[in-house]
């Protein structure tokens, strides 16, 4: 644990910070921060390792919160499949061709750098960014893992959550959250940054309807995606019954001619403060904070 880092505010899952490395680029374009994740192999299930530092509950919340959200979208194959890992080795250098969530017990500060505070977990996406400074800029994801900070916060994976101790997060919540970041989502904007076309009558209602809000509680349970996010992941993967080579055929989601990509790593972190860094070569571009309810 970084002594740090203060944990008097824990009350409030904050905003999501994007840290992004371009490795190699010599484009000097503009990136956009908001730019959409979409996975470039649309071929489903992806295998996930469970690192064996999880106990059995733990695994059995994450494998319940992966059937939720492959169950939310019209019938097609799983999102993901599960397996048991025999370690606990997260690489966050490099895509290390396994896909995990691991429980991290001795977060590091190179684990995001200049935060003043720990994110409660990550999400690392490996990719391609392709069409930077276009208006169809996009990253094509190419590897992921989940790593959820054990060191700075209590996690209760209880089925009732009516058991959870109070100062507890809810498992199911940060594992369903993570998860559609690992399939591409970003947040539904918060609550006064929404567009015009929103007209939802009242904050709780429009936090309700997503579980990408980029804010969550110790008293929130959210285990079951909800209507924003099924929009959206059935528009990214164009999920209408197609058959995947359809799919690749629609995806809106294709390099401008001669567009070769960047190599990109972008962390997507859970915090505790309501504040958001967009980074990119451990450089600030982009940031705002959310009132905290
Ligand atoms: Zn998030």
């Amino acid at each position: 644990m970084k002594s740090s880092w203060p944990l008097l505010a824990l009350f409030i899952v904050g905003c999501t910070p994007s840290t992004e490395v371009v490795e190699g680029s010599s484009s000097t374009a503009a990136v956009n921060a908001e730019a959409p994740y979409v996975w470039g192999n649309k071929t489903f299930p992806k295998s996930i390792g469970l690192s064996n530092s999880f106990n059995s509950d733990e695994k059995i919340a994450m494998t319940q919160m992966g059937a939720a959200w492959s169950t939310s979208v019209s019938a097609r194959d799983p999102f993901f499949s599960f397996s048991n890992l025999s370690n606990n080795n997260y690489n966050l250098e490099r895509n290390d061709g396994i896909l995990g969530i691991y429980r991290v017990d001795d977060w590091n500060e190179s684990f995001t750098p200049n935060d003043q505070i720990a994110p409660i977990a990550i999400t690392q996406l490996f990719g391609r960014r392709y069409n930077t400074g276009s208006a169809n800029e996009y990253v094509s994801i190419e590897h992921a893992d989940i790593l959820i900070n054990y060191d700075d916060f209590s996690f209760s994976s209880e089925q009732d959550p009516l058991q959870k101790d109070p100062v507890e997060y809810d498992l199911h919540t940060v594992v369903l959250h993570e998860m559609g970041h690992f399939l591409g989502l970003s947040h539904i904007p918060v609550y006064s940054l929404r567009p015009n076309s929103e007209s939802l009558s009242s904050r709780s209602n429009y936090k309700a309807s997503s579980v990408m809000y980029p804010s969550i509680d110790f008293s929130e349970i959210k285990r079951v995606p909800k209507s924003k996010d099924t929009t959206v992941l059935n528009s990214k993967y164009s999920l209408s019954g197609l058959a995947a080579s359809a799919i690749a055929v629609e995806s809106p989601y294709k390099p401008n001619a001669k567009d070769l990509g960047k190599n990109v790593k972008v962390v997507i972190e859970l915090m505790s403060n309501g504040e958001c860094h967009h980074k990119m070569d451990g450089v600030t571009i982009g940031h705002h904070s959310i009132k905290l309810n």
